[in-house]
């Protein structure tokens, strides 16, 4: 029997996330070029869209099931894939790099003595081995890693692995309803920060750098932001002055993004900037130096200041919507 792989999905108030899909196609990929079978696990209460799952090529989906699961619980999450991974002999686990996945991945790694590579940007098979890239210094290096245990666990960064349907594929769902958890720690209360949609998420992203010249022009944006439905983002040079919150900071050592739009207003390009937003669908730049390096990615260039246009393009969009 063929060896296997092991995607660990995330689901969130009953859906697989968009993570939970990029880490379905990467163990689909690397199963395909080692000879392994692709499986994935998830734990939670109800989950809605386990079915969409068929699109990307996994043939097997068991749903760990407990209705004092819906929220994450390190104790019982980390035991239950620990077992599970075990039961079904799985040589290597894919885990999404999100909060709850650095949290969970290294719990299982040590219950299954396996090793771990975190952040991954990059699985190459080589020689019939995984090779991981991943950023190390604070994100300064990227580093290639090769782990010699016998069960590997690679978490992979969000949005920069994307999803790939395969044609008529179908998944065998299995639900294993799961007794008595061990919840050492229980969430008693979820709370969503108000309003505001996370840029890791997000279709449209309005962001803003050094150009905006204070916190208290980021209204602009935020108008904008608001008329098209959009996530504010960040550089990090905002983000360090404190104009901005971290959460929003978007490039290398912030979150990789990949809206279908990305309007950039005053912020240079840096490589480290591009290297969390260039794989957007539609790129707008809007800057005051023509020469600024962001012109080379953006697919729409506004040569101007952000302080003319930003005002007036929320206008005209405000018509158009009216
Ligand atoms: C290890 C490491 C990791 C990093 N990680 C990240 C990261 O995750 N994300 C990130 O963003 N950066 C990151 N950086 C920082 C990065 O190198 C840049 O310093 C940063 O992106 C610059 O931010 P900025 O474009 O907002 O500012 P600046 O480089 O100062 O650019 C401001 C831009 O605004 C334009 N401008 C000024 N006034 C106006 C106006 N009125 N109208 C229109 N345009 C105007 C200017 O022409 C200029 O192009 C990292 C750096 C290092 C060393």
């Amino acid at each position: 029997m063929a060896e296997k792989i092991l995607a660990v999905l995330e689901q969130r108030e009953g859906n697989l996330k968009r993570v939970s899909f990029e880490a379905a196609s990467v163990a689909v990929s690397l199963a395909s070029q080692l000879g392994f079978e692709a499986e994935a696990v998830v734990v939670g209460s109800e989950i809605n869209n386990l079915n969409e799952l068929s699109k990307y090529g996994i043939s097997k989906l068991t749903h760990l099931k407990n209705e004092l699961l819906e929220n994450y619980s390190p104790s019982a999450y980390s035991e239950m894939i620990a077992l599970f991974a075990n039961e079904s002999g799985a040589k290597i686990l894919i885990f999404p790099n999100t909060a709850m996945g650095v949290d969970l991945a290294p719990r299982v790694s040590v219950k299954l003595n396996a090793g771990i590579a975190m952040d991954c940007m990059k699985l190459e098979v080589k020689d019939n081995d995984i090779i991981a890239t991943r950023p190390v210094y604070a994100g300064k290096s990227l580093i290639d890693v090769k782990l010699k245990s016998g069960v590997k666990i690679f978490t992979i960064r969000p949005n920069v692995f994307r999803p790939q349907p395969v044609d008529s594929a179908t998944v065998q769902v299995e639900i294993k309803q799961v007794e008595n958890p061990n919840l050492k720690t229980k969430v008693t209360a979820f709370k969503k920060s108000e309003g505001k949609i996370d840029v890791a998420e997000a279709d449209i992203i309005v962001s803003g750098g050094r150009g905006m010249k204070g916190p208290e022009n980021f209204h602009l944006i935020e108008e904008l932001a608001e008329v098209l439905g959009a996530a504010v983002g960040a550089s990090r040079a905002v983000v360090d002055a404190g104009w901005r919150p971290h959460r929003e900071q978007v490039g290398q050592t912030g979150k990789t993004v990949s809206p279908s739009l990305y309007i950039a207003c005053g912020i240079s390009g840096a490589i480290q900037h591009l290297a969390g937003m260039s794989s957007s669908k539609y790129i707008v730049a809007i800057n005051k130096d023509k020469d600024a390096p962001i012109f080379n990615v953006a697919d729409y260039g506004i040569a101007g200041d952000v302080f003319e246009i930003l005002p007036a393009l929320t206008e005209e969009i405000k018509k158009l919507k009216s």
